[in-house]
Order: structure tokens, then C-alpha cells, then sequence
């Protein structure tokens, strides 16, 4: 018998009003069932959000100080359950247990980070034309806002949402990704176990086309920050115009990484296989190209190959696989057709290229890690998101044709280069486009308290994390106060 979980809707868990459940795999072993989780209807999504709009009234005139210390009781409680959490990561989305580990520990940041930012400044006084006006702005929430996340970051995707809008004073939906519904209920607990006051945070758990669509369209819903597929996104970015609703889409990436003549190749080698291959390529920031400039295609190639090759593919349990399932059979067949597709436009498989199997791996959704040379800048495993463990390298001739590969996706997420030339670090900062550029290390790996997100097709243009994220979470009101008249 294996357990079933609920959604928790205005402080209560409940049953989905459908009363119909599904199941949630270990990405690892399709024989180890996590749970049964709800398969809501628009129903549930709606009463979600009509909870978080009742609870606004009170959270949204709460002080900030008071709201942060909720999100500094928060980040307490879960430091001290982050074994717990990194493992029941580990088991229902494959994560190596190191990354969950390390995610957990970011949640914790995020939470003491917003917690404190409840103690800012939420406006500025501004001089007025009249010595008796006393013209302030203030920064006010913005109501019951909904977050759809996607599976990868199943924690810290949710929680860099959901952190800055409560501390700014909004009220909360999350619907998790089916992938993952055990970690979206692993949050509600934590909220119920630090007494966030009833409403104020609401899971539903169910499919992006019922619970997501309510969740976009639904009249209370003031805002929807949603990170995921472009695909997806676009449509929310539709729906939501229409209702004249703020919407923040967070979307892929094919971020490359440059190596030019004078890089440390050994370091180059390591930093972008890691970035390639570790959590199989699925984070939105791993490196899928290594666009290699002149001559030393040939040693680098060599390097990457022997790195990768050394790699140990395994279930995320064992700290010793770098290598870990991939979400889900779909997603196996996706990243395996790409790379025939890669074949037929003419690359060259120099390591991996296969499904993993043996030693129990046929349980899993395990793909090897691949390397492959000769790709054209404009083929498909050069120009689309394939979210696997491949790694395409592209020839340059040089900095400039580099940085034209580079730029010529539809995304612009993260980027690298390696070189020991200050100007040529300082020329790639500014040509490159990229929403989060690195010199010399990977082109994943982000810190909490700076702002985040891409440009072009790979993000809405407002920016998540550190003090950016106030941008999203509130209105601007601009009050002016005429003192002569009092
Ligand atoms: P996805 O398929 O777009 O799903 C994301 C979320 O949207 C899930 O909760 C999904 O629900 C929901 N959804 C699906 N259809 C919907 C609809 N019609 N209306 C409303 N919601 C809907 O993406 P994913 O496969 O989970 O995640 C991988 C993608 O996320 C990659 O492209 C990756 O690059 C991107 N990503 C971007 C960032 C960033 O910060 N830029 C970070 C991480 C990931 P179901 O699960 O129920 O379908």
C-alpha cells in the first residue's frame, strides 16, 4: 500500500473534489512508487485561490518585519530536516544526493535572505515642487498570486518564488509539476509546521492544462509567475494579457560555453564537462555547446572525451554517479532522438550516444553521457534545448565567429568563456547575450541574492532573486501629501 497525499487548501489538507489520484515514480527504479498524489480539478485550483484572496485581506496588511520572521522560522525548520528532503529529492526526481543537499541548503538561504529582506526599505521619499508636499512611493503587494513550477528545482524554484511574495505581502497558489508533487507537498508541511497562517499558502496538485489553466484564468488570480517551457509559457503569456494579469515566464536556455587559444584547457575541460553532464544536463543553465576557437579543438575535444568516459552513470543515491536518470521515459526517447537527429545532420558521436543499461540501469531512464564534434552552429542539437546529457562541440575561427555562434539561438540564458585575456573577458561581458554571464567557470550555479533570468525567448524580461524580485511582487503607489491643507 503506498501512501497518498492530499492538497492543502486554507490551512486544511483535502481530497481532490475529482477524488481520482496518480502516481509518482523514482526516475531511477519505474518499480519504486513514492505515492499517490491528487489528480485536482479547476474546482480545487479555484477554491486555492479564492483561500489565498480571503487571506490577503490580513497577510497583505500584516508589517513586512512580522511576515519575515514567519520566512526566518521557516528556514530553521528546514535546515534541521535537510537530510529528509534531500532524499525524498533524490528519489522522486533522481538528483545526485550532493545537488539535492546543496539545494536544500540554497532553500535555507533564500528563506534567511527574504526573511531579513522583510527589514527594507519598501519606498522612497522624493523631493516635491511644493515645500508642503511630503511625495513618497510605497511598495504594496499585489494580491493572490499563482506559481507553477517545473520539476527540476522542485524546491528552490518554488521557494524563489514563493519567498519574496510573501514577504512583500502576497498570498500563495503553487501547483508543482506532475514529475514532482511529493516535494510540492513537502513545502506545504513546512508552512503548516512554522503556523504560516491559514490561505496564505495553498497547494494544488494536478495537470498544467486543468489546474494551471484555472489557476492562470481564474478572476482572483492577480499575478502568475510560472518557470518552464517555452511552449508552455507563451500560452500563459496569451492568457494572461488578455486578462490584463501580470505574468513572469522563465523559460530554457542553450547556453554555451567559448574556449579560446589562450584558456587553461584542463580547466576549461572540467568546468564544461560538469556543466554538461552532471544532474544529466537537465538544469536550465547546463552547458549544451562548447563552441571552441582555432586550434585547439583538438586538445580540448580530447580532454572532454576522456572526462566524460570517466564519468559514472548511476541512480543519485550512490554520491559516486555524476551521471543520474533523466525525468521520465518521455524525456529518455527525446533526448535519445535528438542525438540520432545530431547524426543525421552530420555530427560525430565521440562518447555515449546511447541509452545506459545493464547493472539494474534498465530500470531507469539513464541515457550516457554524449559527446559530439563536427556540429554545425545552425543543427538542431546546436540551435534547441535537448535538457540530456549531450554536449555539442563547435568549431570557430575565432572570437567574433565564436560569439556570432553563440548568439545565434532564440535563447539567451547563461554563457561562459575561458581565457586568461582580460579583454577578452570584458569584450564577451558585453557582447554575449545572456542574462547571466560567467568568466572561466560554469555556465550553471547561481547565487540567491542577486538577480536572476535570461533574455530573448529564454524569459519574460522580469527577473528573478535578490532585490530584483520586488520588481514582480509588487505595485508601485505614489502618494503625495499636502501638509498646508492639514
Ligand atoms: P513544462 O512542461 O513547461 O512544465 C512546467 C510547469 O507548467 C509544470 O508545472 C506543468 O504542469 C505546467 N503546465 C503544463 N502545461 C500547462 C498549461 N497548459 N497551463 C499551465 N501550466 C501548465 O516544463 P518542465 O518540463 O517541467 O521543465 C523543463 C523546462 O523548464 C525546460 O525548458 C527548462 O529550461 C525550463 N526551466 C527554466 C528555468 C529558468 O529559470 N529559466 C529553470 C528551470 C527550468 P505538468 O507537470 O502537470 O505538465
Amino acid at each position: 500500500m503506498v501512501d497518498r497525499d492530499q492538497n492543502f487548501i486554507n490551512g486544511t489538507w483535502t481530497n481532490p473534489s475529482s477524488e481520482r489520484f496518480s502516481s509518482s515514480v523514482d526516475p531511477a527504479d519505474s518499480d519504486d512508487v513514492i505515492g499517490e498524489f491528487p489528480s485536482s480539478a479547476a474546482s480545487d485550483a479555484s477554491a486555492a485561490v479564492s483561500a489565498a484572496d480571503e487571506a490577503f485581506r490580513e497577510w497583505g496588511r500584516m508589517s513586512a518585519v512580522a511576515r519575515g520572521a514567519y520566512l526566518h522560522k521557516a528556514a530553521s525548520w528546514l535546515q534541521g530536516h535537510t537530510e529528509e528532503y534531500a532524499q525524498a529529492m533524490t528519489r522522486e526526481n533522481g538528483k545526485s544526493i550532493g545537488e539535492a543537499r546543496g539545494e536544500v541548503a540554497r532553500c535555507v538561504a533564500i528563506l534567511q535572505y527574504y526573511g531579513s529582506e522583510g527589514m527594507n526599505p519598501v519606498g522612497e521619499v522624493v523631493p516635491s515642487a511644493n515645500p508642503n508636499m511630503l511625495l513618497y512611493t510605497r511598495r504594496v503587494p499585489l494580491g493572490a498570486v499563482s506559481l507553477i513550477t517545473p520539476w527540476n528545482f522542485p524546491l528552490a524554484i518554488p521557494l524563489w518564488k514563493m519567498a519574496p511574495a510573501l514577504v512583500y505581502g502576497n498570498t500563495i497558489t503553487l501547483k508543482p509539476a506532475s514529475a514532482t508533487p511529493h516535494m510540492g507537498v513537502l513545502l506545504a508541511k513546512m508552512w503548516e509546521a512554522v503556523d504560516l497562517p491559514k490561505g496564505v499558502f495553498n497547494l494544488v496538485i494536478g495537470s498544467g492544462g486543468e489546474v494551471g489553466n484555472e489557476l492562470i484564468t481564474n478572476a482572483r488570480t492577480r499575478a502568475v509567475s510560472f518557470t518552464g517551457s517555452g511552449a508552455v509559457g507563451h500560452n500563459i503569456a496569451v492568457e494572461c494579457a488578455r486578462r490584463n494579469k501580470k505574468f513572469q515566464l522563465e523559460l530554457g536556455g542553450k547556453n554555451p560555453v567559448i574556449v579560446l587559444e589562450d584558456a587553461d584547457l584542463e580547466q576549461a575541460a572540467e568546468i564544461t564537462v560538469g556543466g554538461a553532464m552532471k544532474y544529466s544536463g537537465q538544469k536550465c543553465t547546463a552547458t549544451s555547446r562548447a563552441i571552441v576557437v582555432g586550434d585547439v579543438m583538438k586538445d580540448f575535444t580530447d580532454l572532454v572525451v576522456q572526462k566524460t568516459n570517466a564519468l559514472k552513470v548511476g541512480p543519485g543515491a550512490d554520491p559516486a554517479n555524476t551521471v543520474i536518470p533523466v525525468i521520465d521515459p518521455g524525456s529518455k526517447e527525446n533526448i535519445l532522438n535528438a542525438v540520432k537527429r545530431g547524426v543525421d545532420e552530420g555530427g560525430e558521436i565521440l562518447a555515449g550516444g546511447e541509452a545506459a543499461t545493464g547493472n539494474g540501469l534498465d530500470r531507469g531512464n539513464f541515457v550516457q553521457p554524449t559527446v559530439m564534434s563536427n556540429v554545425r552552429p545552425d543543427a538542431f542539437v546546436a540551435c534547441e534545448e535537448i535538457f540530456g546529457p549531450v554536449l555539442a562541440l563547435v568549431p570557430a575561427k575565432d572570437r567574433a565567429e565564436a560569439t556570432y555562434i553563440a548568439n545565434n539561438v532564440v535563447y539567451g540564458l547563461s554563457a561562459s568563456i575561458f581565457t586568461s585575456s582580460l579583454n577578452s573577458v570584458l569584450d564577451f561581458a558585453n557582447d554575449i547575450e545572456a542574462g547571466v554571464v560567467k568568466i572561466n567557470s560554469e555556465t550553471a550555479g547561481i547565487e540567491p541574492q542577486v538577480p536572476f533570468g535570461g533574455v530573448k525567448e529564454s524569459s519574460s524580461g522580469s527577473q528573478e532573486q535578490g532585490k530584483a524580485a520586488i520588481e514582480f511582487f509588487t505595485d508601485t503607489k505614489t502618494i503625495y501629501v499636502d501638509r498646508s491643507a492639514t
